[in-house]
């Protein structure tokens, strides 16, 4: 049996180069691919935050699978978990039927929740994608509180699928899918400082947005469908990187619980230990009703859950199924990665190392007045950039700059570095490295976005 760096030459010799492979891909793949466009890079070897591409090249990945190697790439603790279950015989598909690798899982999982929520909580191993635990989340509330309205909040992100993208705030997005499956959807403003619904940014602005919202639901003539639930991504991802203050969320969830709304966090992407706590919710200490978890739960592997408070059991047998809710090679990934953030103190690292890059940031964007804000918390950070000289928006700052942020994405890959855009027209370029980067890695990364961002501008001019 030859060593797996001699499978992998051989499997190169067989399929072509790099041009050919990502010809064939441009040929035959949808045109909804996505980050293909952006980054034409083939993979074969990835090791941390280290990816080898066909061609030879090496890239630190700041995409993490959009945020879901909080190890990085085939980390020891998550191959071994792998490998174990495969070398054991264990059946690797047996839709929702108990073993000891999903027990094992749900354990770990619920040594993680905020002690409240896990003294009292139920788990839906729903469809293994983020957007599948959304839809989950949405049918418990609705099956639990007989009511139907739902609150989101502008420039949210909860997946692709018709409920999902109703409580999505992309309208270009929605509209593609036809918008009737919105009807019921209340979006309320998010409180995002830099471009500030109210002019006036910082916790004035967060008071005001949370005042709407509590004016809205009080108001008998404020049309607004009676709310099953409000759903809300303590960091917003996809949105631009926007933290939401923690005296907000505190808001949120006191408005939310004096009106017997469940409060349903999405912690999909800000989950184990990104935003520099194990889970997003816990820095204001708000306690939700429901959480939506997938992406790193699974280890890198598919993997997305519902977790509840039993009050909100109350759908039926079969309420919602699905054949792929019991993938034992992500559960047994998921298990050592949630041990191992856990176990190593991995939030915590994040919360520091995030908070050094972010000084750093800071520091670069006094030197580019294109970088129009710079925000974050723990390993979720972005830099929005901006046309210094465009005429001043409706919220007092200058317009995104979305060319730019896509050149800033191009340079950056030509320097070795794999970033993604979000935001506003796509103009804030967004960091998501591993929470097992070292600090010298963190120091190329962002020598490499330095370089990149300087170069763009230069070109720009
Ligand atoms: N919620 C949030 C906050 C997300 O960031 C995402 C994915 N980026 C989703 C839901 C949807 O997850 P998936 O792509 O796995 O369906």
């Amino acid at each position: 049996m030859p060593s797996a760096p001699d499978r992998l030459a051989v499997h190169e010799e067989d399929f072509g180069d790099a041009e050919d492979i990502l010809r064939r891909q441009s040929l035959r793949e949808s045109a909804a691919r996505t980050y293909a466009r952006s980054l034409p890079v083939v993979p074969v070897r990835a090791h941390g935050m280290t990816i080898e591409a066909a061609d030879g090249r090496r890239y630190l990945d700041c995409l993490s699978g959009a945020g879901t190697l909080a190890l990085g790439h085939n980390h020891p603790v998550v191959v071994e978990a792998i490998r174990a279950v495969l070398d054991s015989g264990a059946p690797l598909h047996v839709l929702d039927l108990a073993t000891p690798v999903k027990d094992a899982f749900t354990t770990a999982l619920f040594e993680t929740l905020p002690r409240e929520l896990a003294e009292h909580a139920r788990v839906q191993f729903c469809g293994p994608a983020g957007t599948d635990a959304v839809e989950a989340a949405l049918k418990l509330v609705r099956t639990a509180t007989g009511r139907d309205g739902l609150l989101a909040f502008s420039g949210g992100y909860h997946g692709m699928t018709a409920g999902a993208l109703a409580v999505t705030g992309d309208t270009a997005v929605r509209a593609a899918a036809g918008g009737a499956a919105d009807a019921g959807v209340t979006r309320l403003p998010y409180p995002y400082a830099y471009r500030c619904p109210f002019g006036v940014g910082g916790d004035h602005g967060a008071e005001l947005s949370a005042r709407l919202t509590e004016s809205l639901l009080d108001d008998p003539k404020g049309g607004i469908r009676p709310p099953a639930g409000m759903l809300l991504e303590p960091v917003q991802g996809e949105g631009g990187v926007i933290p939401a203050p923690d005296t907000w969320l505190r808001r949120m969830r006191a408005v939310t619980r004096a009106r017997g709304i469940p409060l349903i966090a999405d912690e999909v992407q800000t989950g184990v230990g990104r935003t520099g706590a194990f889970w997003a919710v816990e820095h204001s200490g708000v306690v939700p009703d429901v959480m939506v978890l997938a992406k790193a739960i699974g280890g890198s592997l598919p993997l997305a859950v519902v977790v509840y408070h039993e009050d909100l059991d109350v759908w039926r047998p079969g309420a919602h199924a699905g054949t792929f809710r019991g993938n034992q090679l992500a559960m047994a990934a998921g298990t050592a990665t949630l041990t191992h953030v856990l176990r190593e103190g991995l939030a915590a690292r994040a919360a520091d190392l995030g908070a050094r890059m972010l000084a750093r940031l800071r520091d670069l964007a006094a030197a580019h007045p294109c970088a129009g804000d710079v925000r974050g918390r723990g390993l979720m950070l972005g830099v929005e950039l901006v046309d210094p000289e465009g005429t001043a928006t409706v919220h007092g700052v200058p317009p995104t700059a979305s060319r730019l942020a896509a050149a800033v994405r191009s340079a950056a890959l030509d320097r070795g570095l794999i970033v993604e855009l979000g935001g506003r027209d796509a103009s804030v370029v967004r960091l998501l490295p591993p929470l097992t980067m070292t600090d010298e890695q963190a120091e190329a990364v962002l020598d490499r976005l330095a370089d990149a961002l300087t170069a763009a501008a230069a070109s720009r001019t």
